[in-house]
């Protein structure tokens, strides 16, 4: 099958979150399994040298025929692999570092950015003489893409390719004033409550959920949340009406980069049969950050993005409690909110026996607390798919997780009767649940320790390889095929 990726990120060219990497190693996973797959993001500003020098332009200027034509460039970059990545060069919009807002304008030009990319999509194929299948398409950023395929493009060359949107965070939605849609040539009488209009604007991912032949999001779980107001984020009734077109695939993880017996970024290796490395991991953490002595006490450790949707909230809340009550080391790594990091330094400073803060981004202490720690923390309001609590298992970290979206498909409850197990999950996000939920490890880790040896070997021998996504996303392909050739 011949697939075209369109999407704002990929790693590692271009990434703020777990976008890019589920992303790009969906498309290497499935162009190594036999497929034909392209990708399409944009060249931003922030593309590093070493990518760049790596890239070709295409003999021919790109004409991209919004409600004017724009010309651009296209760079093409073949991945060992065989993978083609095409860079949309167009300076105006995406010359500049970041990759969604430039911080010092007034006002967002997101909107007019994403219909370039959405539009250059849909020029490329014939610049290129190779029509895909299947254009599949990430987020509110590639939204446009279905709208502009069941519409101005409904017949002509792509007349037989379908379109698959796959929903990576409904919160992010991808909003515009209406004359977008003069912008991007697309006919206003779209404008209507069930198909682009919301708030009195224009909803790119509302357009995308609307038009695309099949929907997909990043686990099963949260394919049925997101249909009901809770976490529907105001689409529950499109999806509702969409819901016999959707299908929950939860995310892989990279087995290469995250793996124990071979991960160059943490002092130790070891592996299912060899667990004698991740005792040492923890030793050395607790000399290094710790000196004070630990030995014997329970590691907690968490890394994540300090928003609402991670909890950590709730957990710094309930620190001082816990502290006085039992005797845990806890480890934290992140950054985001201010005043939540403010309050997490002042709580290590506070308690510098119990405690350690690291506030930033450093992908080797996210390695290094994966390995040391006993349990994962990952309260999360609401999870998608989340990947933490994925490289958690693979380390033998027991997950203590709300249970929701991907952490709820992922993670398999504690049974103290029976032993079985991969984790500790609790549903309510409330100070009393969580608190309950780390005494009831801290009870387990002391008082049952032939029980949490078995769920570490347990957690470790999960396959979150991407080979099984990869083949369901085969079959939504499949699935979007017939759906559109069968009406076409
Ligand atoms: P989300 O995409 O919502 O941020 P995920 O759990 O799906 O959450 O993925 C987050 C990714 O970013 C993980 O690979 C995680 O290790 C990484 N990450 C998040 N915060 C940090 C940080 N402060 N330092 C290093 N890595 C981080």
């Amino acid at each position: 099958m011949k697939i075209l990726m369109v999407t704002a990120e990929a790693a590692p060219y271009a990434k703020t979150g777990g976008l890019a990497d589920a992303v790009a190693s969906l498309a290497r996973e499935l162009q190594r399994a036999g497929d034909e797959v392209r990708l399409l993001l944009p060249l931003y500003g922030s593309v590093e040298e070493i990518y760049r020098r790596r890239m070709f332009p295409l003999p021919y200027p790109l004409a991209i025929r919004l409600g004017t034509v724009h010309w651009a460039r296209v760079h093409e970059h073949i991945e060992p692999g065989g993978l083609r990545v095409y860079f949309l060069e167009y300076q105006r919009y995406f010359g500049r570092d970041r990759i969604y807002d430039d911080g010092r304008r007034a006002f967002s030009d997101n909107a007019e950015r994403f219909s370039l990319l959405c539009r250059a999509a849909l020029d490329l194929p014939g610049l290129i003489q190779w029509i895909p299948d299947v254009f599949h398409c990430h987020d509110w950023m590639a939204g446009l893409v279905p709208v502009f395929l069941e519409t101005r493009d409904r017949q002509g060359p792509l007349w037989r390719s379908a379109s698959v949107l796959t929903v990576h965070n409904l919160s992010h939605q991808g909003y515009a004033d209406r004359s977008i849609l003069d912008f991007a040539g697309l006919p206003r009488s779209l404008f209507r409550p069930d198909q682009l209009e919301a708030c009195g604007g224009v909803n790119f991912l509302k357009g995308g959920l609307y038009f695309a032949n099949k929907l997909t999001t990043v686990s099963p779980s949260y394919a049925g949340e997101i249909q009901a107001e809770e976490l529907g984020c105001g689409l529950q009734n499109v999806l509702r009406f969409r819901s016999g077109d959707l299908m929950g695939i939860l995310n892989g993880i990279d087995g290469d980069v995250w793996n124990p017996a071979t991960d160059p970024l943490i002092p130790h290796n070891y592996s299912r049969g060899q667990l004698a490395g991740k005792a040492l991991c923890k030793k050395s953490f607790y000399q290094k950050y710790f000196p004070a002595g630990g030995d014997g006490r329970p590691l907690f450790t968490a890394i994540a993005r300090l928003c609402q949707q991670k909890g950590l909230d709730v957990l710094a809340e309930i620190l001082p409690r816990l502290f006085a009550t039992v005797d845990i080391r806890v480890a934290l790594l992140g950054s985001g909110d201010r005043k939540l990091e403010e309050q997490l330094r002042q709580l290590a400073r506070q308690f510098p026996d119990r405690l350690h803060v690291t506030v930033g981004y450093d992908e080797a202490q996210a390695h290094l607390l994966e390995a040391a720690g006993d349990f994962f923390l990952m309260p999360s309001r609401f999870e998608p798919c989340g990947l933490n609590q994925l490289y958690s298992l693979r380390y033998g970290t027991l997950p203590i997780v709300r249970s929701t979206g991907g952490l709820r498909d992922s993670v398999l409850c504690y049974d103290e009767r029976t032993g079985a197990g991969t984790g500790f999950t609790f549903h309510d996000l409330t100070p009393q649940s969580l608190a309950d939920a780390i005494g009831w490890a801290c009870a387990c880790y002391h008082d049952r320790p032939r029980h949490l040896r078995a769920m570490v070997h347990r957690a470790m021998g999960q396959d979150f390889s991407w080979s099984r996504p990869a083949a369901r996303y085969r079959d939504c392909y499949r699935w979007a095929l017939e759906s559109k050739r069968g009406s076409g």
